[in-house]
């Protein structure tokens, strides 16, 4: 579904990302994880287009996608829940839900999708008319990838779900990550620092090192690993 091939993003004269090619099934959970500042966050957004690589290329689908506006990528099926979460603090729930499908015309399929999330995500049901920037942490990052959900997407980019969270709150965040994915087949791309959690959750995993993809492995290959356990999980 997703290609990317010797890519690499630079910010000015910073290389950020050198001679990645990582590649995701249709249906699958993926992982990156690494230190601070690998370059994980810059892989997404140079997936959805807001950092074009300075070379290689990125298939989504059979079809390049690089240097296309990133509107047109979501328009494909490429959604992004960004590291921060980034909702509208002055719009209520319901307005950032429809930030999240103004791309879309099929008012009852969205209607239809407006419920799903309100079914994954009871609280912004009830949340519906408060204003985004009220909520707690859980609660915008429910938001968040509830907004990405109203864009209708084939591949879901995760930035950091866990970040700021309290652990009972992130379980409950990952549960509905996985159910996502298995409700709707929706595939999905998760950068995580928390690479147990990460992990536990995914079908496979790659690790990124200063810009450079080190390792790619079944999610459980990789957490039996030595090096990745040292590494990053602390053991
Ligand atoms: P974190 O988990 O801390 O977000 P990361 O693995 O997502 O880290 P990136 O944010 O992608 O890493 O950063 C990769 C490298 O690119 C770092 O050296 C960072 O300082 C640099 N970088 C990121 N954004 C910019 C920017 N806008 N301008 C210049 N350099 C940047």
């Amino acid at each position: 579904m997703l290609k990317l091939i010797d890519v690499q993003t630079h910010y000015g004269k910073i290389q950020a990302l050198r001679d990645i090619n990582i590649e995701i099934h249709q249906g699958e959970i993926i992982t990156l994880i690494g230190a601070n500042g690998a370059g994980k966050s810059t892989t997404l957004m140079t997936t959805c287009g807001i950092v074009p690589p300075s070379s290689g290329d990125i298939l989504f689908n059979g079809k390049s996608i690089v240097h296309m506006n990133p509107n047109r990528i979501v328009a494909m099926g490429i959604s992004q829940v960004p590291e921060g979460r980034h909702i509208f603090p002055y719009l209520s729930v319901k307005e950032n839900l429809d930030m999240g499908a103004f791309l879309r015309d099929d008012t009852d399929q969205i209607r239809k999708d407006m419920n799903y999330v309100f079914e994954i995500f009871p609280i912004l049901a009830e949340r519906q008319h408060q204003q985004g920037g009220t909520l707690s942490g859980g609660e915008q990052q429910m938001l968040a990838i509830s907004r990405a959900l109203m864009a209708k997407p084939k591949l879901l980019l995760l930035d950091e779900p866990s970040l700021g969270l309290a652990p009972i709150i992130v379980r409950q965040i990952f549960d509905i990550i996985k159910k996502i994915n298995q409700e709707n087949n929706t595939t999905i791309f998760l950068v995580e620092q928390n690479a147990n959690l990460a992990l536990k959750v995914a079908d496979r995993g790659y690790v990124m090192e200063n810009g450079r993809i080190t390792m790619t492995d079944s999610a459980g290959n990789l957490l039996a690993n030595d090096d990745v356990r040292k590494a990053y999980l602390g053991i």
